[in-house]
């Protein structure tokens, strides 16, 4: 039995009523490819039937032939940037799927992680229904194709209602494209206006590369359904407490983004002021592990009083090492991707600022290159708290047993990463810093408290270090 993968990070956009649909469609998804690296594609229609252009690989070498584009015709399109994570690494599986059936085609985009997709996807079988691909986001054309009811919204409707778990959606047919989000609106997805046209992106990054006006958020739980007529609105979901993603806040988004009503860049620096709050150090420099460790890193600093410094350099044509799918590659990644800057740090007593320590391997490799560029000490400081457990709504987060947070204090980690100190920043320091007064957010990799329950956690077991 082919067990299904969760859909994990990925990135959707979509446009409607623009007559370089699939041209927009491309840049909005280099816009979005921090989100993915794996595969991409981009599903057009011209109003009559739906075309399709999907591969292996980063946006630009996928769409990296202008004549792909006479292929995409039409002013609506829905594209997909995709991570998976281990196996099926396949062509079938990249997105967006798309379907032909007793009432036409339709083609459909995701971001999430469905919990009980194997579940659904049982039944479904028991029904039988054939599957073509390995990933959660078939689930969702079947239930949509085989639903009784008439019009397009109700038939999602019904569908949505039989999911749970994070998903952002872009379905497309012929003359109509609907954007959905999960009542608890994990993911981020935001509505935008080009022209007389409709764009909906995960983040606003890509509304700004292509210059549409940033209009909304998509609601948690609301459908929107956008045809020539303009937009409509639907809430068909029983309403749920929104619980948006905060991980999205410490690492995943762009710092240029707007997201759960904030920018991510404003938000990652107060977590660097309120790091400095909780854990100062008599240190000379703050440097940040680029990029993702650059706004906190400037918030400590100005906090701290203590000068800011690029002491670790980045080389920005590799993707994301985290994320390449081999395990060999990863390993191989931090010294392809950093390397230290010895005038910086030489004699000094630095302060390294990432956002987060997963398996523990790259902060090891950090200390011992900021140390062997001469560092007299390396304090290392996390803006955000142990990631202790694994994400079930479309984070990729390895499982408990290679989280080292999750069967190790603080101490053995600092040891294991050979820093002379290391601090976390706190769970409240982390929610006062984004306003979660106002706003409940996910935060279930630090805490442990899962808004929808999964199947059975396994307990964590103890992970070898030295
Ligand atoms: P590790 O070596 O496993 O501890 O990885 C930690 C590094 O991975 C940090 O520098 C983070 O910026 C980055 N990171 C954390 N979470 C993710 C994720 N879900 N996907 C990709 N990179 C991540």
């Amino acid at each position: 039995m082919k067990l299904y993968r969760p859909t994990e990070e990925c990135g959707i956009f979509g446009i409607y009523g623009h007559p370089e649909a699939a041209n927009l469609t491309y840049l909005g998804l280099y816009a979005l490819q921090h989100r993915g690296q794996e595969a991409c594609g981009i599903v057009s229609s011209d109003g009559r039937s739906l075309h399709v252009h999907r591969s292996m690989g980063l946006v630009a070498d996928v769409f990296g032939d202008q004549a792909i584009f006479r292929n995409l015709p039409g002013e609506a399109a829905i594209g997909h940037v995709r991570y998976s994570t281990t196996g099926d690494s396949v062509t079938k599986n990249v997105q967006p799927i798309k379907v032909d059936y007793s009432r036409g085609s339709i083609a459909v985009a995701h971001n999430g992680n469905l919990v009980n997709a194997q579940m659904v996807k049982d039944e479904l079988e028991a029904w039988g229904s054939i599957f073509q691909t390995t990933m959660d986001t078939e689930v969702i054309l079947h239930l949509l194709a085989s639903s009784k009811q008439n019009a397009l919204e109700d038939r999602i409707a019904e569908a949505l209602g039989r999911l749970k778990g994070a998903y952002c959606l872009l379905f497309l047919t012929e003359t109509r494209m609907v954007a959905a989000r999960d009542p608890q609106g994990f993911r981020p997805l935001c509505l935008g206006k080009l022209g007389d046209g409709w764009v909906v992106a995960s983040e606003s990054c890509a509304l700004d590369l292509i210059e549409a006006e940033f209009i909304r958020e998509v609601e948690p739980g609301e459908v929107i359904v956008i045809t020539k007529d303009g937009i409509t609105s639907h809430f068909p979901l029983k309403k749920s407490e929104a619980a948006p993603c905060i991980f999205e806040f410490v690492y995943f988004a762009r710092p240029d983004s707007y997201i759960f009503g904030k920018n991510v860049y404003m938000v990652r620096k107060d977590f660097g002021r309120q790091l400095a709050r909780e854990h100062q150090v008599d240190a000379d420099i703050v440097i940040p592990v680029p990029d993702s460790g650059v706004p906190a890193a400037l918030g400590y600093a100005q906090e701290a009083g203590l000068p800011f410094e690029l002491g670790l350099i980045r080389n920005h044509y590799i993707g994301r090492t985290f994320i390449e799918p081999q395990q060999s590659i990863r390993h191989f990644g931090v010294k392809i991707k950093l390397n230290p800057v010895r005038e910086i740090l030489e004699g000094k007593r630095v302060v390294v600022i990432d956002d987060s320590i997963v398996r523990g391997t790259t902060s090891r490799k950090i200390v011992k290159m900021v140390r062997n560029a001469g560092a007299k000490e390396v304090h290392v400081r996390i803006s955000s708290p142990p990631t202790s457990y694994p994400c079930y709504y479309g984070i990729d987060t390895p499982t408990r047993k290679e989280l080292i947070s999750s069967s190790h204090t603080i101490e053995e980690i600092r040891r294991y990463i050979t820093a002379d100190s290391l601090g976390y920043l706190s769970e409240e320091g982390l929610l006062k810093a984004v306003g979660a007064g106002e706003n409940p957010f996910c935060k279930a990799c630090f805490s442990g408290n899962y808004p929808i329950t999964f199947p059975k956690l396994a307990a964590a077991p103890q992970l070898d270090l030295f």
